[in-house]
C-alpha cells in the first residue's frame, strides 16, 4: 500500500530545548514502517497561554513517510514523549518535548482523542513557518492553503535560527 505523508510538530522549552528538537528528529526517522522525508530548520518562539515565565519554546516540523495509521502513529509520539520524562501537569505548561500529529496526508478526523488536520495548527506561527519550509504548496484541509495562513499569522515574534545554533 502507498504511505500516508504525515507531518509532526515538535517543540520544547525544558532541559536544552534545542537538543531536545535534536534528538527527536533523531527518533522520528526510526519510527517502524516509517521513513522521515523531511526537516524544518529550528525556531525560537515565546510562550503562548499556559503558567507566566515560561522559558522560550525551540519548535520545528518533520515529515514522515508512514505506513503506520494516524492512532498508530500517535501512539508512538506519545511514547517517545513519555521517554523524554516529560509529564502531564499542566495544560500548555513547560515541557521537554511536545509532539504533535499535524496532517496525515488529507485526513480529516474530528475526535478529541486525535482531531487532524490537528486543531490549531493554523493559527500557530510556529507551526505554520516550518511546515511553509518543507512543504510550501500544502493545502490544509478546511483551513486553505498553507501560504495564506502563515501570512495571515506573521509577526508572533518568531525567531529562525541558524543551523549552526
Ligand atoms: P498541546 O499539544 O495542544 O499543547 P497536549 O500535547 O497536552 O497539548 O495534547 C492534549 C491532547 O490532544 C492529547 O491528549 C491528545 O490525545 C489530543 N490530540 C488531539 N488531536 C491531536 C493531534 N493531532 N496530535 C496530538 N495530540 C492530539
Ligand atoms: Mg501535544
Amino acid at each position: 500500500m502507498k504511505p500516508a505523508r504525515a507531518y509532526i510538530g515538535i517543540g520544547s522549552n525544558l532541559d536544552e530545548p534545542i537538543r531536545q528538537v535534536r534528538q527527536a528528529f533523531e527518533a522520528l526517522g526510526h519510527i517502524l514502517s516509517s521513513g522521515c522525508v523531511a526537516r524544518s530548520p529550528l525556531y525560537r518562539s515565546a510562550p503562548v497561554g499556559g503558567p507566566p515565565n515560561q522559558p522560550d519554546y525551540i519548535n520545528a516540523v518533520s515529515a514522515l513517510d508512514t505506513g503506520l495509521t494516524p492512532g498508530q502513529l500517535l501512539a508512538v509520539l506519545r511514547a517517545m514523549e513519555l521517554a523524554r520524562g516529560r509529564v502531564r501537569a499542566v495544560r500548555w505548561g513547560p515541557r521537554t518535548l511536545d509532539l504533535d500529529l499535524l496532517l496525515y496526508d488529507q485526513l480529516v478526523i474530528d475526535d478529541p482523542r486525535l482531531t487532524l488536520p490537528h486543531p490549531r495548527l493554523h493559527e500557530r506561527a510556529f507551526v505554520l513557518y516550518p511546515l511553509h519550509d518543507i512543504a510550501p504548496s500544502l493545502i490544509i484541509p478546511g483551513r486553505g492553503s498553507l501560504r495564506d495562513l502563515r501570512t495571515n499569522c506573521s509577526g508572533q515574534g518568531l525567531i529562525r535560527l541558524d543551523s549552526e545554533d
